[in-house]
């Protein structure tokens, strides 16, 4: 599933590629994929504008466009961004496309259908993403914000990282990377944390998400850069889907428990199990 760092890879490229092309028209193959406004509205809103800007917020892409209005992106579960060519054959599972005036098109494809685009004018987009936590690329996500956002909650550090109200864009592969590199047992709870390990976490946090940036994400299921690449990050995991192999620092077998409905993967030399007395 798609988290922070593949959408920020998607992001600069398309900053990359993409910025002041025009879209000369809108596709929309199923249109259930379109949460706002109406199907054709969306088409019609959108045909003609120029991409004038790329963003993302948490794990949600937004494009910005000339005239005042945005289209965002949310890949869900499966969902997958491509350009191509004039001369390149549309992907599978295509659910919608823009047709850039020079021939190029933007493909959304996704098998599952989870996903969903989105068009807001200017003034309805800060309501659209008045839902969203803490940007942990950001410069404000310092350790005093991190602090902020723990203190008082005597949830576990897993589900609460994983809550995009709190923090955006954070999913089970970054967390559980995060949480091994601070040395944090993924069920410690949040409120216990001394201001080194709010520290240590912060820092964990950003240099997961940096990581996977660079190596153009984690692909184990769709995940494809916008050229159709898969991401390189999996061989730089050190306990995501590696459980009964060695910890790379101590040697201990991974282990695997399941957190809130998720499997959580850590090592319990590196990351003791929380006093139950706390
Ligand atoms: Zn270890």
């Amino acid at each position: 599933m798609p988290e922070l760092a593949e959408v920020e890879y998607i992001a600069r490229q398309l900053r990359a590629n993409v910025m002041g092309a025009q879209i000369a028209g809108v596709d929309v193959f199923w249109p259930r994929v379109v949460a706002h406004p109406a199907p054709e509205t969306f088409a019609a809103e959108i045909a003609g504008r120029v991409i004038a800007g790329i963003n993302r917020r948490g794990k949600l892409l937004l494009l910005e466009l000339s005239g005042g209005g945005w289209l965002t992106v949310h890949r869900r579960m499966s969902g997958n961004l491509r350009l191509l060519k004039a001369d390149e054959p549309d992907e599978r599972y295509l659910i919608a496309q823009l047709r850039l005036a020079d021939g190029r098109r933007v493909q959304y494809s996704d098998p599952r259908k989870f996903g969903r685009l989105a068009f807001w004018r200017a003034e309805e987009l800060p309501a659209a993403l008045a839902g969203y936590g803490a940007e942990p690329l950001a410069e404000d996500f310092t350790a005093e914000k991190l602090a902020e956002i723990l203190h008082g909650r005597a949830r576990a550090l897993k589900p609460l990282l994983l809550d995009q109200s709190r923090i955006a864009g954070l999913g089970n592969i970054y967390t559980d990377e995060a949480l091994h590199r601070a040395g944090l047992h993924p069920l410690r709870r949040a409120d216990t944390l001394t201001s080194a390990e709010i520290a240590r976490l912060r820092e964990a946090i950003v240099t997961v998400l940096e990581i996977g940036i660079a190596h153009g994400g984690t692909t184990f299921g769709r995940h494809q850069t916008l050229f159709g690449e898969a991401g390189r990050n999996v061989q730089h995991l050190l306990v995501y889907r590696r459980e009964g192999q060695p910890c790379l620092t101590c040697g201990t077998p991974i282990q695997r428990i399941v957190v809130g409905q998720r499997g959580t993967r850590f090592c319990s030399r590196c990351q003791p199990a929380p006093d139950i007395t706390e």
